[in-house]
């Protein structure tokens, strides 16, 4: 048995995304790059890599990791980069996309050995969250004015637009796609390539994965270009659970239930975006709110039903626990992090990484 808390990534459930994905890739002659922001775990890397062309980044380390870890088509993106950081990020990257003009114009001549591209913003989005939503008001996040790209036009081969989050509607996708057209249609004809970014749930339960395709495809044939996607949560979804234990039950007007994980240390998303955990079958006559171990008053993952009482020693399964979570978990309340277990297509499990006393201490100094 492995000590809880931990991440369990299972390949099972992981392999029916990336069976999708090559699907995806096969029919619409996209190429799928993972997006580290999301989902960094290299020891699956191996796994996946059969299945995606490579991986995108958000900064230095994340295209390290990548060339390093990943292999295959190395994209490197960033809000900003610095004049320390732009050499080993072109050693790194066979593409290169800057947000802004002003950062193409400070760092295309060191990166004229790779493709370069610029990041459009289309001032539309699918996203309810502000915080989440690229195309919010006076959005730092890409260009949107054609009339200031047309100039550098000569100094680039691609564009990356990223304006849907948790899609899973493929008609606003198309829509969206449409108005993309419909503003940049006069500079889309001119590049080599474009990527459409991440946050397009293809790879959910009843997406219709074919329109999707052929829609896809008929854009690059239209313009000439090769799309890339950069799926991330839709590369993990439902792979991965988050395994801990009860440690204490009370009850205060409610039953409660303190477990030996955290909320804000290891799904932290769930507690920014203000949703709960996920519980299956969450049935049953017994209603509990499950709690984190840290003295955050709100550090609760939600509240689940159950079959029978919870007892200290009882385990729980929190699931969808891969996107934004081992790649934003941190030491608050010195909550020892969960480790990572892998579960193997033959259904065994091995932990590829536990996290220690040592580890906490020399987070700091
Ligand atoms: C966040 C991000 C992604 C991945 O988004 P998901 O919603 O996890 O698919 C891809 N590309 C860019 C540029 C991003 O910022």
């Amino acid at each position: 048995m492995i000590q809880t808390p931990y991440y369990l990534i299972d390949k099972a459930k992981l392999l029916r995304n990336m069976e999708k994905i090559a699907y995806v890739r096969e029919k619409s002659g996209a190429k799928a790059l993972l997006a580290l922001k999301c989902f960094a775990t290299w020891s699956v890397f191996d796994f996946m890599r059969e299945y995606m062309d490579g991986t995108t980044s958000s900064s230095l380390f994340e295209v390290r990791l990548g060339h390093e870890r990943f292999g295959g088509e190395t994209h490197a993106y960033s809000v900003a980069y610095g004049d320390n950081e732009i050499e080993e990020v072109v050693a790194c990257a066979d593409k290169i996309i800057f947000n802004s003009i002003g950062q193409l114009e400070r760092f295309a001549g060191k990166a004229d050995g790779i493709a370069r591209g610029l990041r459009l913003n289309p001032q539309v989005s699918s996203s309810s969250f502000d915080l989440a939503d690229p195309a919010r008001p006076y959005s730092r996040l890409g260009e949107w004015d054609v009339a200031r790209v047309e100039p550098i036009m000569d100094r680039i081969n691609g564009f990356m637009i990223h304006n849907n989050c948790e899609n899973k509607d493929f008609a606003l996708f198309d829509r969206m796609l449409t108005q993309i057209e419909d503003r940049f249609g006069s500079l889309l004809g001119r590049v080599d390539w474009l990527s459409l970014g991440g946050g397009i749930h293809f790879t959910g339960e009843g997406y219709p994965v074919d329109a999707f395709c052929d829609r896809l495809k008929s854009f690059s044939d239209r313009y000439g270009v090769q799309i890339y996607l950069e799926p991330g949560e839709a590369s993990i979804t439902g792979s991965t659970t988050l395994e801990v234990t009860v440690l204490d039950t009370l009850f205060n007007g409610k039953n409660l239930a303190i477990v030996d994980s955290s909320i804000e240390a290891h799904m932290l998303d769930l507690l920014i975006y203000r949703e709960s955990a996920k519980v299956s079958p969450n049935e049953g006559p017994h209603s509990y709110m499950i709690c984190g171990k840290s003295c955050l008053a709100g550090d609760i993952f939600g509240e689940f039903r159950f079959a029978e009482e919870l007892k200290v020693g009882d385990r729980i399964s929190f699931q969808d626990a891969a996107g934004y979570t081992m790649v934003k978990k941190n030491w608050f309340n010195g909550v020892k992090m969960p480790a990572i277990a892998i579960k193997d297509l033959d259904g065994s499990v091995r932990t590829v990484r536990d996290f220690t006393y040592a580890d906490y201490e020399q987070s700091l100094s």
